[in-house]
């Protein structure tokens, strides 16, 4: 099986730009950034998408979404709006099969997404 690259990135094994991180839990800036700020949230735990969760993980999911708010105000986000963000599954742009929540802000966001 080929390693999961989030995997290796959580594990430290991959170098990346962190911008939190907890026991549960890993943010780092995305390599190929889509705004000024593009973090990627992703539960250590290695879950291919949000089509994986079950009712067991609502409150994983509760708290990923609280940390994105989170990491938001502390990366001045919050005034001017972001963008929370999950791509399921190959047909909407999902690349790399380990759960995650892109969190993107600094500039104008236009709907609908491409
Ligand atoms: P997806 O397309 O699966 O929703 O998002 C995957 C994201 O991971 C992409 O935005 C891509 O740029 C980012 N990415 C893929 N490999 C790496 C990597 O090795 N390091 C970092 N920092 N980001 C990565
Ligand atoms: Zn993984």
């Amino acid at each position: 099986m080929p390693k999961c690259v989030f995997c290796e990135i959580a594990g430290g094994r991959i170098p990346s730009r962190r911008a939190y991180e907890d026991e549960d839990f890993f943010a780092f800036h995305d390599i190929n950034p889509q705004a000024p700020t593009h973090v990627l949230l992703v539960p250590r735990r290695h879950v291919e998408s949000l089509a994986d969760l079950t009712a067991d993980d609502a409150p994983m999911l509760g708290r990923l979404a609280i940390l994105a708010t989170t990491l938001a105000r502390e990366l001045g986000l919050e005034a001017a709006g972001y963008r929370l963000v999950v791509n399921c599954g190959e047909g909407a742009g999902q690349t790399v099969p380990h759960l995650h929540l892109h969190l993107l802000g600094g500039r104008a966001l236009r709907w609908p997404p491409g």
